[in-house]
């Protein structure tokens, strides 16, 4: 549950764009969520959405999701978890923007105090993600469309 702890900071392995690349987003969508509140030491999971617009360097989309689960991994607080994963995506791979939104269910919640399973979302956005409207709303949309694992 703790891996992440443990584990060295990894470099990711970037690439690259091509010469007459234009600018586009990258999303990986329903990354699975499995992390353990700093507060209770109590689970939280749910999914991610992770999202970035290359300048000059792309990374494995499947680096997405490691990036996610090597945060997730430790004690963690939802909205420092959203935060550490789009500033490892700027600091590794320098984007025009990121964008990172999870939605998870506390175990904390749901099984002390109010005993309520809400789910929680948060949401982390940088450059353009955060500065250009348009960008802002393709990323919201994209993260909150459902049943998209029909393939
Ligand atoms: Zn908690």
């Amino acid at each position: 549950m703790c891996s992440g702890l443990g584990e060295k900071k990894f470099k990711l392995t970037t690439f690259p764009v091509a010469k007459n690349y234009e600018p586009s987003m990258v999303v990986l969508q329903h990354i699975p969520v499995r992390s353990v509140c700093a507060h209770h030491l109590m689970p939280f999971y749910g999914e991610a959405t992770v999202a970035y617009i290359p300048d000059e360097r792309l990374c494995g989309l499947s680096k997405l999701s490691r990036i996610v689960d090597y945060f997730a991994r430790r004690p963690q607080v939802q909205e420092e978890l959203t935060s550490d994963i789009t500033g490892f995506i700027c600091e590794q791979l320098s984007p025009l923007g990121a964008g990172v939104l999870i939605k998870a269910t506390h175990m904390c919640m749901a099984m002390r105090g109010v005993s309520h399973a809400g789910i929680m979302t948060t949401s982390s956005l940088k450059g353009v993600f955060l500065s250009d409207g348009t960008v802002r709303a393709e990323f919201t949309a994209l993260a909150h469309a459902e049943n998209l694992n029909k393939f």
